[in-house]
């Protein structure tokens, strides 16, 4: 059986819907999903999964959970409910219209527990949100005392050193930094390279012979990530680092059956050898000669399997993922 017996700590994914489509996002958020947004019945369920499972705090993020700001009260109201404390908050700093409507906003987030937004900082988000949206949240949360956790203050002066009342695109970080900047962020970032992160540094990674990639196949252990999983909107739990692969949480606490999540059993156990067996046997797949490593060829099988197979298998969920990366 798929099973987890604890969990300590995690994130909520309220939404994937953003106003940013990120360079370097890895659960492939963007503009073009659905509109859809955690529910409370589905927060009572997620919440009261945790807390069985031990985890007694989690943090909120996206998208942009604070897009709809009305919808998350109910989120955090079931948190409440579940005793469930909320960590943090990220969000882009996009929704911030002026001083006064933001201190409503972050009043009322208050009340309901949160008492830390985690604002993001760095030349990616940079591409959509100008920095004077960022700066000026900052200062509405140090006035009514909401915490603010910088993620991340390295990236302060990059930004800074911009017209801070438009975005710049990372071209123009480049053009002012220097060509290797792009290259850089990365390991100043601390990036996942996957989702759309991987797909924007794919070109630049050193390629590797399919047969090589086989050969060094071990288990992925997906499911041994307790301290930085994630839980969607649907109820899919997110291994920790990789996105688009799921379990339903309900099903996963209580053991779910390795015949129902093929895919993601093939990885937990053997790694990306089983699942290129998998595909090829059963889904017809043709492996190409090479790739940028075990999870570009991960994902070449697994958007191969959502996109041009049209397959809803309920380990590669949300398909959305794969959609608009
Ligand atoms: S990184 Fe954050 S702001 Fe950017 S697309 Fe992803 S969720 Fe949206
Ligand atoms: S091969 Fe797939 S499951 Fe394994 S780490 Fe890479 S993306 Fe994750």
């Amino acid at each position: 059986m798929l099973k987890i017996d604890c969990l300590v700590s995690g994130g909520v994914i309220t939404n994937y819907k953003c106003s940013s489509k990120c360079k370097h996002c890895c659960y492939a958020s963007s503009p073009e999903w659905p509109n859809d947004y955690m529910t409370p019945s589905m927060a009572d369920e997620i919440f009261s999964i945790l807390k069985s499972l031990g985890c007694h705090y989690v943090h909120i993020g996206g998208g942009e959970p604070l897009l709809q700001p009305d919808k998350i009260f109910a989120v955090l109201e079931s948190a409440q409910r579940n005793n469930i404390d909320i960590e943090y908050i990220e969000t882009n700093a996009s929704w911030y219209r002026d001083e006064v409507s933001a201190k409503i906003i972050l009043k009322e987030l208050m009340k309901y527990g949160v008492h830390t937004l985690l604002i993001s900082i760095d030349p990616y988000h940079n591409e959509y949100i100008p920095f004077w949206k960022v700066k000026a949240l900052m200062a509405a949360c140090s006035e009514v005392n909401m915490g603010v956790f910088p993620w991340l203050m390295d990236f302060w002066a990059d930004l800074d050193a911009m017209d801070d009342r438009k975005p710049h695109s990372l071209d123009e970080y480049a053009r002012f930094f220097g060509q290797n900047y792009l290259l850089e962020l990365p390991r100043r970032y601390g990036l996942n390279l996957k989702g759309r992160a991987l797909k924007t540094y794919k070109p630049m990674m050193k390629k590797q012979p399919f047969e090589q990639i086989l050969k060094e196949s071990k288990p992925c252990r997906l499911l041994s990530g307790i301290y930085h999983f994630h839980v969607d909107l649907y109820g899919n739990f997110i291994p920790q680092s990789c996105p688009g692969l799921s379990i339903n949480l309900s099903e996963v606490s209580h053991g779910a059956d390795p015949g129902k999540y093929r895919v993601l059993y093939s990885l937990e156990s053997i790694g990306i050898g089983g699942l290129v067996e998998l595909a090829i046997k059963e889904y017809d797949y043709k492996p190409k000669s090479e790739y940028a490593g075990k999870c570009d060829l991960c994902y070449d099988i697994r958007s191969y399997l959502v996109l041009e197979r049209k397959l809803d298998l309920p380990d590669l969920q949300p398909a959305g993922h794969y959609k608009y990366i």
